[in-house]
């Protein structure tokens, strides 16, 4: 579905990402582990198209989406995004935030659809609620929602646990699972939280320095670590 190639990136003079390959497999939760600064999220908007990548080349779904020259916006991508802050509209209600992005839907299908979002993250009584009436998890959810609701290629999720509450987050990984699986997107997700790791992902991609270290299935790159750097960032943090 997505294939990374000898991806390059540099802010300035700082090479935050020197030759970083990857291929995510259709339907799958991959996510990108590693502590803070190895380039996670640099990696993730590159995907997403709100970065240039200085070298290397990036194809979704077998199209050339950067590099040779080519630089395919953010919106032509069919990815969605899930922002650490789930970045809901204030003054929309749950309902309107979850259309958002189906305006040129018509009426009809864009009413059917949100009904659809709004059952799958289990808040079909909530879609007159304003984020603000919401907690944390449902907001998590209608951001899910509104994510999901164009029928994009691929979700990506951005430390996506990061602003709930720590009783909630066990709740909502399971929860997210749950909701990407139901809806058949391939996702990438990015966090430093090896537990979150563990518990949502089909594979894991320990990043270290702007490169993979390993990617394997969680029980294997915990069980069966190939360098002395994934050894200790998991058992450090554990
Ligand atoms: P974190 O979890 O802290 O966000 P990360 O692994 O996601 O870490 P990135 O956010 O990708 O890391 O950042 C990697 C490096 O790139 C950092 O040193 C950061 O300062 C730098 N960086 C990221 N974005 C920019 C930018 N727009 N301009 C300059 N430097 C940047």
């Amino acid at each position: 579905v997505l294939e990374l190639e000898g991806i390059a990136k540099r802010f300035g003079s700082e090479a935050v990402i020197s030759s970083l390959s990857l291929a995510v497999r259709d339907g799958e939760i991959l996510t990108l582990l590693g502590p803070s600064g190895c380039g996670k999220t640099t990696t993730l908007r590159l995907i997403a198209g709100l970065e240039r990548p200085n070298a290397g080349r990036i194809r979704l779904e077998d199209d050339p989406v950067a590099g040779n020259g080519r630089f395919v916006p953010p919106e032509e991508r069919g990815v969605g995004v899930v922002f650490q802050e789930f970045a809901l509209f204030p003054h929309l209600s749950a309902r309107e935030n979850v259309a958002f992005g189906l305006q040129e839907w018509t009426a009809e299908e864009r009413d059917a659809r949100v009904t659809e979002l709004l059952e799958l993250v289990g808040l079909e009584d909530y879609g007159e609620h304003y984020p603000e009436e919401l907690s944390g998890g449902q907001q998590q959810r209608i951001a899910l929602a509104r994510s999901l609701a164009p029928e994009p290629e691929m979700l990506l999720l951005d430390e996506p646990f990061s602003n709930l509450d720590v009783d909630l987050r066990v709740e909502m990984r399971e929860e997210v699972r749950r909701i990407i699986k139901e809806a058949g997107v391939t996702a990438v997700s990015v966090t430093h939280d090896q537990e979150e790791a563990l518990s949502i992902s089909d594979r894991v991609a320990v990043m270290h320095d702007g490169d993979i270290e390993q990617i394997d299935t969680p029980e294997r790159v915990f069980q069966d670590p190939k360098s002395r750097f994934v050894a200790g960032f998991l058992g450090h943090a554990s």
